[in-house]
């Protein structure tokens, strides 16, 4: 990588909660943000190529922290290069792949370069109890547990997921079911940590989420009836919260579209209400929320919505500058990227998106390609509009 691009004039949301800064400078050089500031105050280097963005916005690109990329390398690379082109240069895989070793072979050829353009891959390997809700390496009781762990820091993964909770795909299995148990937790989430992996746990109810959260849960997915005990634990312990509210949302075509499966869309619809309000009160108590949207799990899907989770935080009372934060900032540290990831200042990957339109003003241009106009990852332009 190479390129050296100055970015002139953009009003500029750098992802870490500062004022937009009018008439902005942005400075890339071989894949990492330089410079980083006001017109006049941070100089254009004379070796670069300069592209004017005046009348545009500058927003770092976007993460989904919860998707599944599935059915085989190929599609896997499809799904990446869709959700590039919609200005996620970041995606968590939360399970899929029968290993976690093949997430991060894909992980390994896209920052190789060997394919692309795709959105970077954080690779998650799913610890599953046997007939539980995640499907990945079977593990029951502790010592097995830490067995299946194990292998995965072999394979270097990112991180784990697993579940602690039932979910709404079965029609023969409640939200309510408790998956794990505590001491498989336990034993999970100690051996992730001793190894420095953090540690994503499906969970809807309880007992599932006080489990999660008394086991030492780094995040906890979903949450789409979670409870005031549960929403105090992970306050208290400072825990991320991604609550993939795409999944309840009549926006989600599992509800609308899939006719066959009217026990997914009857517990979606219950969870609707509760799911919301429990994202109220999270951001009340101010409790990091990432950003995620459970895609592409539930067929026929479409590319690039990850920013209608955006539209969805900002319906439980998200500003339009909190949902960036969250879709960024706060994202890359939910998954433990946020020393190189998830805002534009000096020093970090240079991953951004250029608007033709304001995002704070309407949020929804991000669930519009043609407002896109440029995507760059690693300082490279990968899309051009
Ligand atoms: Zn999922």
């Amino acid at each position: 990588m190479s390129s050296c691009i100055a970015i002139l004039n953009a009003t500029l949301v750098d992802g870490t909660g500062r004022p937009p800064l009018p008439e902005s400078v942005v400075v890339i050089r071989s894949g990492w943000f330089e410079a980083v500031g006001q017109a006049g105050e941070v100089p254009v280097p004379g070796d670069v190529e300069t592209i004017d963005a005046t009348g545009r916005y500058l927003i770092p690109g976007l993460f989904d922290c919860h998707m599944h990329i599935v059915g085989g390398p190929y599609r896997a690379i499809k799904t990446l290069r869709d959700t590039l082109a919609m200005g996620v240069t970041t995606v968590a895989h939360v399970g899929g792949f029968r290993a976690g070793a093949e997430a991060a072979a894909l992980r390994d050829a896209i920052e190789q370069g060997l394919v692309g353009p795709c959105s970077r891959l954080v690779a998650g390997a799913v610890v599953a109890a046997t007939a539980g809700h995640v499907m990945g390496r079977t593990a029951d009781g502790p010592w097995e547990v830490r067995k299946a762990v194990r292998e995965q820091r072999v394979a270097n993964i990112d991180f784990i997921k697993t579940a602690a909770s039932g979910g709404f795909w079965a029609e023969h299995e409640e939200c309510w079911w408790r998956d794990y148990t505590y001491e498989e937790l336990e034993a999970l989430v100690d051996e992730a940590h001793a190894v420095g992996k953090p540690v994503a746990v499906h969970a809807h109810t309880q007992p599932g989420l006080n489990n999660a959260i008394r086991a030492g849960a780094d995040m906890i997915h979903h949450g789409a009836f979670i409870d005031d005990e549960a929403l105090r634990g992970i306050a208290e312990r400072n825990i991320f919260f991604i609550p993939t509210l795409r999944v309840t949302s009549e926006r989600n075509i599992a509800i609308k579209e899939q006719a066959g499966r009217p026990w997914e869309a009857r517990k979606m619809r219950e969870a609707h209400p509760i799911h919301r309000e429990g994202v109220r009160k999270a951001r009340a108590l101010g409790i990091r929320i990432g950003v995620g949207t459970d895609l592409p799990s539930t067929p026929p899907w479409r590319a690039g919505q990850t920013a209608v989770e955006l539209l969805e935080l900002a319906a439980c009372g998200f500003s339009p500058m909190e949902t960036i934060i969250a879709a960024t900032r706060t994202s890359a540290e939910c998954l433990g990227k946020a020393h190189e990831l998830g805002t534009i200042e000096p020093g970090k990957r240079a991953d951004l998106i250029l608007l033709d339109a304001d995002p704070l003003v309407a949020l929804s241009i991000l669930t519009e390609e043609r407002h896109i106009r440029m995507v760059i990852k690693d300082g490279e332009v990968a899309i051009r509009r």
